[in-house]
């Protein structure tokens, strides 16, 4: 049933009411509607056939735990049972983000590639804090997604199919998402979404989906039974490292083909083993999300601003020269900032980022007589100790020159890292 402007919808928190604004979608689950709640304004997703008891018993849980991170638009009130049907109330979508679907379709585009690797470690951030707080994701595919083109930021939305561990929500999701033992009937757990999210990192770094090759472009029709054999009992990577009879196909799968070989070595290599044989019929042996931030934080670590063009580049770090593949330019690359096995590229104009946030900790600078440097853009004071020994501070804004034996003690304001320590070389 249908909900009226102006019609007030009882919630279960302590008497609350909403009062129906206008509708804002209709999707195939229910109605979204914009509605007051108190003076704010929050969306209303109304269910066209009331989900069981069991969906709205947990739907109850999830507002009562609260949202794992602010990249989820979160279930923050459930609806009583009235008009025959419930729903329940979150945060509106503030404008500027796009369904990820959209991007595939190549209807919007990202901005740059910072806001590429930002949006990837985002997803990596949410599914961590999901599956710390003991959830499973279950629905996951490219219209939960919405990103920010500018930035990267990301917003994910649907979160009522959102299970603990273990539990079945009855929603298998879309097939080209699903992990292999799912399509095979299977429930979905965190190993399933830790499949699903290797699928999306690739689909937004490369902009195809890593199992549509040649075996999919000859398939004439793409039965159920197709679809069964594609994605669950012979899903194989298009860039196997055994088998290359699903290579991407010229004039069909253009975006992979060209971005595979100019993207670095360390994400060919992550990819090839999380979409390895082993690793798609071995659900528990898959990568954790930790992981997965910590390769695109190396990732990043090799994306530069080119000294000559000022546009993005990436650089092998494993050599002294770096060519732009904007201008062709060579530049210089043997000044590095090291962090454990990481190892920062240092070009004027690059933002280095310490800790997984996606906000810049430092930026590269250059001084006066042309001597990189490098400012303190985190939100505390660093220590740093100088070869000769001394130590000094370098407040936010302020800069350091980068010469070769400096260390850096980053203070608090490095996210799960208090202590994180860097040294220039
Ligand atoms: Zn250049």
């Amino acid at each position: 049933m249908d909900l009226k402007k102006g019609q007030t919808v009882h919630l279960t928190t302590g008497g609350m009411t909403c009062t129906v604004i206008e509708e804002l979608g209709r999707g195939g689950q229910g109605t979204v509607y914009k509605v007051d709640l108190g003076g704010k304004k929050m969306a209303l997703k109304w269910y066209h056939i009331p989900p069981d008891e069991k969906f709205y018993k947990n739907l109850q849980k999830n507002v009562d735990a609260g949202a794992p991170s602010d990249a989820f638009i979160w279930p923050e009130f459930l609806t009583v049972r009235e008009n025959g049907s419930y729903g329940y109330v979150m945060k509106l979508r503030p404008s500027g983000y796009y369904e990820f679907g959209q991007y595939l379709l190549a209807r919007h585009q990202m901005k740059s590639l910072s806001a590429i690797f930002a949006a990837a470690m985002k997803i990596c951030n949410g599914f961590k804090l999901l599956h710390r707080y003991g959830y499973s994701y279950q629905d996951l595919n490219d219209g939960n997604f919405f990103i920010r083109p500018d930035d990267g930021d990301v917003l994910i939305c649907d979160n009522d199919n959102v299970y603990p561990q273990g539990e079945k929500s009855g929603i298998m999701g879309k097939a080209r998402y699903m992990a292999p033992e799912i399509v095979a009937g299977g429930i979905p757990d965190k190993y399933s979404d830790r499949y699903s999210l290797s699928i999306l990192l690739f689909m937004l770094i490369y902009l195809n989906h890593p199992l549509e090759g040649a075996r999919v472009a000859a398939c004439p029709c793409m039965t159920e039974g197709n679809e069964k054999k594609f994605y669950g009992s012979e899903a194989l990577f298009i860039y196997d490292s055994q088998n290359n009879t699903n290579l991407p196909v010229r004039g069909v799968h253009t975006n992979v083909i060209r971005r595979w070989p100019a993207f670095p070595k360390l994400l060919r290599d992550t990819f090839i083993d999380q979409l390895s044989q082993e690793k798609l019929k071995n659900p528990t042996t898959r990568m954790v999300e930790q992981e997965w931030e910590k390769v695109i934080a190396k990732v990043r670590d090799t994306l530069v601003i080119c000294p000559k063009c000022r546009q993005e580049t990436f650089v092998d770090g494993s050599q002294t020269t770096g060519k732009c593949v904007e201008c062709g330019a060579q530049f210089d690359i043997t000044r590095r900032l090291v962090m454990g096995d990481r190892s920062m590229v240092l070009t004027p104009g690059t933002c280095l980022f310490i800790d997984m946030d996606n906000k810049p900790d430092i930026k590269v600078q250059t001084s006066s007589t042309g001597e990189m440097m490098l400012q303190n853009v985190s939100t505390s004071s660093w220590n740093v100790e100088t070869p000769s020994g001394k130590i000094r501070q370098v407040n936010v804004n302020d800069c350091l020159p980068t010469r070769p034996g400096l260390k850096i003690s980053f203070g608090t304001s490095i996210e799960g890292a208090p202590n994180a320590k860097a040294e220039v070389k």
